[in-house]
């Protein structure tokens, strides 16, 4: 379908949903190597990630684990066994992609090196008909793809993620090569006519449309495409999934669009909806993007934490049912946030739309984030709203999908920033950053200087060539605007009436709002200089009456940011602390470690207990909230998200 016929079709779409105008043109993201992100934020991270995250994943996948040297034993032939869990390799794949990334923000002669190394054991790993698994060449070359839920195709598509990012920020092409072979390899069993195969983690789908997007074959697409129609058919039936709780677990209960709601495995679901938001932004099917639509509106309205993190249930590492959102219990993956990143970056690219930012953000600087330390080396699977005192981030996991997740997210946060249309550039996140576009033939460049989310005092240096017009449209972030999340789930107690202001040059510019962003068009040239403050009061945040276990709670955000409060500040204890509505909050800066962050400060009541536990006395004491992404730093302490109202709330055990 042409591109207008796209756009016609969101927008009668868009007008069924109540979404505002769509733009008129397609969205195209700001590739990472073309941003350089220079903040006293995103940078002092990224920075902790190339000397430390790195080091320990790396450690972690070549010395303390067997992963790497699966690989070598492949490539040995002497008959050796493969050793850890068969999706090992992922984790190697993923490894390699937040080296890419990191290559590009923080260039490092010894970690392309290492990177190189492992790309020649991964590339001696290939079988010559183009197959790479480690698991089944090692222990069961007879049973190649018997078996859909063996991930034999999610760990290629991680691997073509990886070669991708590696292409991108060396330029060498070694490893794209081998993921080329496979997936030809791959292409040459499974499509229409060939085999069926419904895959048992989703992943490839959006690695395959990141492959036609850097060799620009169409087949890659078109298998992509072929793997998101062969779900919802039963045909895994035969292989390991007869049952309907599988099915359902995997996103295969029904065809891809005709999908509502939100089922199953929380980091499946954001990888299959991400890859079929990519195929639709490349083939205009409406079919996938009004399913989309559906789904995003029944994860962000019913199923989603304050925090941006999705996905409650432990026992299926997923969903469970509608408004089923515990705090202690929440599962809340780091990677179910990190696929929310990717994900809403999509929708928003389709739709030209803020309010997928809004969520974008929600979970990078909350779900997601909270998914690292400050001292980069200790990682949260689950990442709950509360916590007792028991729950800690770890040095690594068996399964270990989420370290290298968080890490190939943060490593790449210039994907995020910017994006553009052939009507101008948008800036959907606030990074002190610089970044270069080519724009219908002009070349221009934007330099974001910004303490965010400290603050809200944004300047933005634009140069151009003064001739032609174009727009420069800016996030009005939903937190700003009195909306929580889209659709109301969480509401903030009081109505904020400061709105942001913008100057250009110097003098206040009234802009209009479209589809979430401040749009600016003018002659921009050489010297231009915007300033956008967006004022970032203390915010209390109510959750509506179906959502039973934040019921006479509140909570805190300021900004982006998600507050907690943690033993840590508070003589070891979260939990007997209430939170009248009229308490009075106040800023406090202060450090968690050696991160900077604005406290909060209130003089609250406080329940004291004696030794014998039959003496209850309340006293008035301060208490400090910080930064949610900030807790569990300084050891395993009580926290807590949403505070009680008054003392009946009050629970001292969850
Ligand atoms: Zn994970």
């Amino acid at each position: 379908m042409q591109q207008k016929a796209i756009w016609a079709f969101i927008a009668i779409l868009s007008a069924e949903i109540g979404l505002a105008q769509v733009p008129a043109s397609k969205i195209e993201p700001i590739g990472f190597s073309s941003v350089t992100i220079n903040d006293a934020f995103w940078k002092p991270k990224q920075e902790l990630l190339a000397n430390t995250t790195l080091k320990a994943c790396i450690y972690q996948t070549e010395t303390a684990t067997p992963r790497l040297r699966n690989f070598q034993k492949v490539a040995r032939k002497k008959g050796e066994k493969h050793e850890g869990i068969f999706y090992d390799d992922s984790d190697v794949f993923k490894a390699l992609e937040a080296m890419a990334y990191s290559l590009k923000n923080h260039p490092d002669t010894t970690l392309e090196a290492k990177a190189d190394e492992w790309i020649e054991m991964i590339a001696a790993a290939q079988q010559p008909d183009g197959y790479l698994n480690t698991f089944y060449t090692l222990n069961e070359p007879q049973n190649r793809y018997t078996d859909m839920s063996m991930h034999e195709d999610y760990n290629a598509g991680h691997m073509i993620e990886a070669a991708v990012a590696y292409f991108n920020a060396t330029g060498k092409r070694k490893f794209l090569d081998v993921c080329i072979r496979w997936a030809n390899h791959f292409d040459a069993l499974f499509g229409p006519d060939k085999r069926h195969w419904v895959t048992g983690h989703q992943e490839l789908e959006l690695a395959l449309v990141k492959l036609y997007k850097t060799t620009k074959d169409q087949k890659y697409l078109t298998l992509a495409d072929w793997l998101l129609a062969e779900r919802g058919h039963r045909y895994a039936k035969g292989y390991t999934w007869t049952d309907w709780k599988d099915t359902a677990y995997a996103q295969d209960l029904v065809p891809v669009k005709q999908q509502s709601e939100i089922t199953g495995h929380a980091v499946r679901a954001m990888y299959l909806y991400t890859g079929a938001a990519d195929v639709a932004a490349q083939t205009g099917d409406t079919g996938y993007l009004s399913a989309m639509l559906r789904v995003w509106q029944d994860v962000v309205h019913r199923n989603m934490y304050l925090t941006g993190g999705i996905g409650s249930s432990g026992s299926n590492e997923g969903f469970s049912i509608d408004y089923d959102l515990p705090n202690e219990q929440a599962y809340c993956e780091t990677c179910a946030s990190v696929g929310m990143v990717f994900w809403n970056q999509r929708m928003n690219s389709l739709t030209g739309d803020a309010k997928y930012m809004d969520v974008l953000e929600r979970s990078l600087y909350n779900g997601a984030l909270d998914g690292l330390s400050l001292t980069g080396d200790k990682f949260f699977y689950g990442n709950p709203l509360a916590s007792n005192g028991k729950h800690a981030r770890r040095e690594w996991f068996g399964t270990a999908c989420c370290p290298a997740n968080i890490a190939r997210l943060i490593a790449s946060l210039g994907d995020y920033i910017y994006s553009k249309d052939n009507q101008g550039l948008y800036v959907n996140l606030y990074v002190g950053s610089e970044t270069k576009m080519n724009l219908n033939g002009q070349e221009i460049a934007i330099k974001t200087t910004t303490d965010y989310p400290l603050n809200g005092s944004i300047r933005m240096d634009i140069t151009a060539n003064g001739q032609n017009n174009f727009f420069l449209r800016l996030r009005k972030p939903g937190w700003s605007d009195n909306t929580v999340v889209p659709g109301g789930l969480y509401q903030f107690a009081l109505v904020n009436k400061t709105e942001p202001t913008i100057t250009v040059n110097g003098k206040p510019f009234k802009a209009m709002l479209i589809n979430g962003y401040y749009a600016i068009e003018r002659k921009w040239k050489k010297g231009d200089v915007v300033v956008y403050q967006i004022p970032m009061p203390i915010q209390r945040i109510q959750a509506q009456e179906v959502l039973k276990q934040d019921q006479q709670r509140i909570a805190l955000q300021r900004g982006p940011l998600v507050y907690c409060i943690e033993g840590a500040d508070n003589d070891g204890k979260a939990w007997n602390i209430v939170f009248p509505n009229n308490a009075s909050i106040v800023e406090k800066p202060m450090q968690v470690l050696t991160e900077k962050v604005i406290g909060l400060s209130a003089s609250l009541p406080s329940l004291q207990i004696n030794a014998a536990g039959d003496n209850v006395q309340t006293i008035y004491k301060e208490v400090i909230a910080i930064p949610y992404y900030t807790w569990c730093n300084r050891g395993s302490n009580q926290m807590q998200v949403w505070f009680p109202t008054t003392i009946k709330d009050v629970k001292l055990n969850y």
